[in-house]
C-alpha cells in the first residue's frame, strides 16, 4: 500500500538527467508515495545495484503488459516517477526488497543503455500550476473526498491512516495521486492519471472514476445483501423447524407424523404409479411433512394423497377371452336378445384378436327394464372384469365428469375416476347410464369431457382436474346406455355403435319371469319353491293388471313384492306351500293397477286410438274430440306441444275440406266449437304422428260415426290429406300388441319397417297400409252412424282388405330378433324434450 512521504526536503533533491530504469509490473508509482517493492528480475536487480552505488535514484516505469517477463523498450510506458531507494534488503532466495519513495515525474527522452539494465535520459515533468483556488476547485476536492468516504463505506479497504491524510490534503494534484494509488486501479487507468500534468484535470478524472466505483460497489453490495437474505431466510426456517420438531418430540406427536409419512411412503410404493404420478405424490408428501398436521391445507393434501394412492394405477384383471364361455354367460343371464348377444360376442372376438382395440363403444338403447344393465354385468362376468356403473342423468357440470380443481373447498375427482377407484382395477367394464340425459349449460359441456373419456385416441391420458396427473383409461371397456338415441349429443353418438333393445311382449315377459325373475327373487328372499310357487296364470295376471311397461322391471318388482309378502307370512308362523295363481294374486298384491283390456274395448264416437313412442317404449293414447255450439273455434288440451297443435289444425282443415264427402253441410263448422283432448294430461306430448288419430276423432265427432276400438293408428297428415311416415314403429306395434289391438293403420312409407318387426309381434296382427286420410277414415270409422256405445259387427270393404297385410302369412318373416342397428326414425320428429310422448 502506498504511503505518503510528503516531506518538503524531497523537492530539493537534485535529480540527474540519466537514471537507471526499474520496470515494474501491475503498479504505477506517484510522487510522494513510499512503498515496498520485491524485485526478482535480473535486469531490475542490476539497476538497483547501480543506483545504490551512485545516487540511489531509479526511474520506475510501468510495464504495459504485466505478463512480459523480459521487457523491451517498447513494453514500457515512457512516463514514470523517479524514486529514491530508501532501504534495501537482500532476501535469501536471491530477491531484493526495497523501500522507495516517489520524487518527481519524469519522461524518458531516450534510452542510453538496454543491457545489462536500462539507462534512460529523462526530462523532469513538473506539475502545472493549478489555477487560483477557485470555488470550483474546492468543490471538486470536497466531492472527491466524499466519494472516497462512500467507497470506504461501501466496503473498499483503505488504511485508516491514508484516509486521515486524504482528509487533510488541500492540493488537488496530490489528492488525485493519493486516491489513485489507493484505489487499486488497473495499470493503464493509473498511468492515464499519472500522465496528466494538470492537477485539476487529474482530479476531475479521479472524481469520475470514483463515482463509477461507488456505483459498482452499490450494485455489488445489493447482490450480496440479497444473497445473504436468502441464506438467512432458509437458515431461520431451518432453525424454526428444528425447534418445532423439538417441541413436537417433547409433546409426543412427532411419532404420529413420522408414522403417517411412513405409511404414505409405503402406500405410494405399493400403488405402483407411473413415474410422473409418483413424483407428484412424493412432492406432496414432502409438503405435508413441513406443515402443521392440523392445518387445513395438510388435510387437503392428505385427502389428495389418499386418492392418489388408492387409484388402481397398475392393477388390472386378466381377460378371459373364451368366446364359448362368454356365450354361455350371456345365455344364462338373458332370454332372447339374440342380435345383441351376437354383436357382443363379435365384439369380444375382435378383442381377443387385437388386445388394444380401438373399436367403437357399445351403446344399448331401449326402454327401462329390458336388460341393458344386466347385459353389461354379464359382459363383465364373461370377461372376468370388474363392473361399475355410473348414471349420467342430469349431469350438467363438466366438473362432474372431470372433477374440481383442488383449490376448491371440498373438491373431489370426477365420476370417471371415482368409478375406477370403486372398481379397484384399471380395466373394468364401465357402464355409463342415461347418456341421453346428459345436459349442458353455463357450467360447461359435460359431453365434451365425456368425448375425451370415450375417445380411444385420447383417453390414454385422461386428465382429471382433481388428480392433475393423467390416468390411462384405454384399458377400460366403456358401455353406454340410454332410452332414446336422438337426444345423445351428435359427436358422442358418432363414437358409439348403437344396439337397440325394444320391449317385450307378454309371452316373452312370461318366459323371462319363469326362467329368470322368479328364481332370482326367490333366491334373493331366501324362499324355496317348497314354500312359494308362482304359477303361469299368476304371472300373466301380474303382467296384464299390475304392470304396463316395455321392460320387466315392474314385473320383477311385483314378484319381489309377492316374495316379501310370503316371507312375512312365513315369519309369522304360517306353514305350507303358497301357490300363486291368477285367482289369488290380488290377495297379496292388492287391487289391480290397470283395467283388463277388454273393458276398454267399446267403440265410441269421438275417441280414436293412437300410438305413441316414449322413452319407456311405445304406448297407446286415446284422442278425444267433442263438439258443441259455438263459433267455429278449436280448443286443444292435454299438454300438447306446438307440432302436435299444428298437426291438429291441419287435420281439422282437411276434414273441413272433405265436408261434402263426409255428409256434412257447409255451415256445420261455423255453428260449433271443437275441443280435442289427449288424456294423461301430466305427460307433455309432441310430434306430428298423431295427425291421423286427431283427424279420425274429429271426423267421428262431426259425423257421429263411432271409431273402431280394435284399430290403432299412427301417421302424420298433410293439409291435403296425405299420410306421411312416422318413427318408432316397432315400439308402437309392441304397445298395440300389449293392449290387445289387432289392427294397426300405418303410412305406406313405413311398410318397409314391417320387415324389421319380429315375427311374434306380427302374429295375429293386421297392418293396414294407407296413403290418404280418406283410407284411414274408411278403416277406422264404423260404417254407419251408430249408437255411442256398442261394438257393431262391421265387415271391412274388400278394397281395404286387399291393402291389409296379414302378417305372418304374406310378409317374409325375419329371424326373431329385437334389435335393429338403425331405427327407422322419423327424421322430422325433432322434438326431443325428455319424457315426452312422441306421437
Ligand atoms: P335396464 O338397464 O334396461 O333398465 P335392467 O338390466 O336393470 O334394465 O333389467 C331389469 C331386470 O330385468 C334385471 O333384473 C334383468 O336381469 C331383467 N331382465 C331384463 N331383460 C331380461 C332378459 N332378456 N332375460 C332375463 N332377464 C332380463
Amino acid at each position: 500500500m502506498a504511503e505518503v512521504g510528503g516531506k518538503e526536503e524531497t523537492k530539493e533533491v537534485e535529480i540527474p538527467d540519466t537514471v537507471p530504469v526499474l520496470p515494474v509490473r501491475d503498479i504505477v508509482i506517484f510522487p510522494y508515495m513510499i512503498l515496498p517493492l520485491f524485485v526478482g528480475r535480473d535486469i531490475s536487480i542490476k539497476a538497483i545495484d547501480h543506483a545504490l552505488n551512485t545516487n540511489r535514484m531509479v526511474l520506475l516505469l510501468a510495464q504495459k503488459d504485466l505478463n512480459v517477463e523480459t521487457p523491451a523498450v517498447d513494453d514500457l510506458y515512457l512516463m514514470g516517477t523517479v524514486c529514491m531507494i530508501m532501504r534495501m534488503l537482500k532476501l535469501p532466495d536471491g530477491r531484493v526488497k526495497i523501500l522507495v519513495q516517489g520524487l518527481n515525474k519524469a519522461r524518458v527522452s531516450g534510452f542510453t543503455q538496454q543491457e545489462p539494465f536500462f539507462m534512460a535520459d529523462i526530462e523532469k515533468v513538473s506539475e502545472e500550476k493549478p489555477a487560483e483556488t477557485s470555488i470550483e476547485n474546492e468543490a471538486l476536492i470536497r466531492n472527491v473526498k466524499e466519494q472516497m468516504d462512500k467507497v470506504v463505506g461501501l466496503g473498499k479497504t483503505v488504511l485508516p491512516d491514508v484516509m486521515v491524510v486524504i482528509e487533510n490534503i488541500e492540493d488537488p494534484g496530490r489528492l488525485a495521486d493519493l486516491v489513485t494509488a489507493n484505489l487499486g486501479l488497473k495499470t493503464d487507468q493509473a498511468q492515464e492519471i499519472l500522465e496528466m500534468s494538470d492537477p485539476v484535470r487529474r482530479l476531475k478524472r479521479v472524481g469520475e472514476i470514483l463515482s463509477r466505483e461507488v456505483q459498482l460497489l452499490t450494485i455489488q453490495q445489493k447482490i450480496q445483501t440479497e444473497a445473504r437474505g436468502e441464506i438467512d431466510k432458509t437458515q431461520r426456517e431451518y432453525f424454526l423447524r428444528e425447534q418445532l420438531k423439538a417441541i413436537q418430540r417433547e409433546l409426543g406427536d412427532i411419532d404420529e407424523r413420522a408414522e403417517e409419512a411412513r405409511e404414505f411412503k409405503k402406500k405410494i410404493e405399493d400403488a405402483k404409479m407411473p413415474e410422473k404420478v409418483m413424483k407428484e405424490a412424493e412432492k406432496q408428501l414432502k409438503r405435508i411433512e413441513k406443515m402443521h398436521p392440523d392445518s387445513a391445507e395438510a388435510g387437503t393434501i392428505r385427502t389428495y394423497l389418499e386418492w392418489l394412492t388408492e387409484i388402481p394405477w397398475s392393477k388390472g384383471t386378466k381377460d378371459q377371452l373364451d368366446i364359448q364361455k362368454a356365450e354361455k354367460v350371456l345365455n344364462d343371464d338373458h332370454y332372447d336378445l339374440e342380435k345383441v348377444k351376437e354383436r357382443i360376442l363379435e365384439y369380444l372376438s375382435v378383442r381377443k384378436l387385437k388386445e388394444k382395440m380401438k373399436g367403437p363403444i357399445l351403446c344399448f338403447i331401449g326402454p327401462p327394464g329390458v336388460g341393458k344393465t344386466s347385459l353389461g354385468r354379464s359382459i363383465a362376468r364373461a370377461l372376468g372384469r370388474e363392473f361399475v356403473r355410473m348414471s349420467l342423468g342430469g349431469v350438467r357440470d363438466e366438473a362432474e365428469i372431470r372433477g374440481h380443481r383442488r383449490t376448491y373447498v371440498g373438491a373431489l375427482p370426477g365420476r370417471i375416476i371415482q368409478g375406477i377407484k370403486q372398481a379397484g382395477t384399471n380395466n373394468p367394464v364401465f357402464m355409463l347410464d342415461e347418456i341421453d340425459k346428459i345436459g349442458s349449460d353455463f357450467r360447461g359441456d359435460p359431453s365434451s369431457a365425456l368425448l375425451e373419456v370415450l375417445d380411444p385416441e385420447q383417453n390414454n391420458s385422461f386428465s382429471d382436474h382433481y388428480l392433475a396427473v393423467p390416468f390411462d383409461l384405454s384399458n377400460v371397456m366403456f358401455i353406454t346406455t340410454g332410452n332414446l338415441a336422438d337426444t345423445i349429443p351428435g359427436p358422442l353418438r358418432d363414437r358409439m355403435e348403437i344396439l337397440y333393445l325394444s320391449g317385450y311382449t307378454e309371452e316373452e315377459k312370461l318366459h323371462i319371469a319363469k326362467k329368470y325373475l322368479v328364481p332370482k327373487q326367490l333366491d334373493e328372499h331366501g324362499i324355496s319353491t317348497k314354500i312359494l310357487q308362482i304359477g303361469e296364470s299368476a304371472v300373466r295376471q301380474i303382467i296384464s293388471q299390475y304392470t304396463r311397461e316395455a321392460g320387466v322391471r315392474n314385473l320383477e318388482r311385483e314378484i319381489a313384492n309377492l316374495c316379501r309378502k310370503v316371507a312375512k307370512l312365513v315369519a309369522e308362523g304360517k306353514t305350507g306351500t303358497f301357490v300363486m295363481t291368477g285367482k289369488n294374486v290380488h290377495k297379496y298384491l292388492g287391487v289391480p293397477k290397470f283395467l283388463p283390456e277388454e273393458e276398454m274395448k267399446v267403440n265410441e264416437v269421438g275417441v280414436a286410438t293412437g300410438l305413441a313412442w316414449t322413452e319407456a317404449g311405445g304406448d297407446v293414447i286415446y284422442v278425444e274430440a267433442t263438439m258443441m255450439k259455438g263459433k267455429g273455434n278449436l280448443t286443444l288440451t292435454g299438454q300438447l306441444g306446438d307440432v302436435m297443435k299444428e298437426s291438429a289444425q291441419a287435420a281439422l282443415s282437411y276434414i273441413k275440406s272433405r265436408a261434402a264427402e263426409l255428409g256434412l253441410s257447409e255451415d256445420t263448422f261455423s255453428g260449433i266449437d271443437l275441443h280435442i283432448h289427449v288424456p294423461a294430461g301430466a305427460i307433455p306430448k309432441d310430434g306430428p304422428s298423431a295427425g291421423i288419430t286427431m283427424g279420425t276423432s274429429i271426423a267421428s265427432a262431426l259425423t257421429g260415426r263411432a271409431v273402431r276400438k280394435d284399430v290403432a293408428m299412427t301417421g302424420e297428415v298433410t293439409l291435403r290429406g296425405r299420410v306421411l311416415p312416422i318413427g318408432g314403429l316397432k315400439e308402437k306395434a309392441l304397445a298395440a300388441k300389449r293392449m290387445g289391438i289387432k289392427t294397426v293403420i300405418i303410412p305406406r312409407r313405413n311398410k318397409k319397417d314391417l320387415d324389421d318387426l319380429p315375427k311374434y309381434v306380427k302374429e295375429g296382427m293386421t297392418f293396414v297400409v294407407v296413403d290418404t286420410m280418406d283410407e284411414v277414415l274408411k278403416n277406422a270409422l264404423v260404417a254407419k252412424r251408430a249408437a255411442k256405445a256398442g261394438a257393431p259387427k262391421r265387415k271391412s270393404s274388400g278394397k281395404n282388405d286387399r291393402k291389409a297385410i296379414k302378417t305372418g302369412a304374406t310378409l317374409r318373416s325375419t329371424k326373431r330378433s329385437k334389435v335393429t342397428h338403425a331405427t327407422p326414425a322419423d327424421r322430422r320428429i325433432k322434438a326431443s324434450r325428455r319424457n315426452k310422448k312422441k306421437v
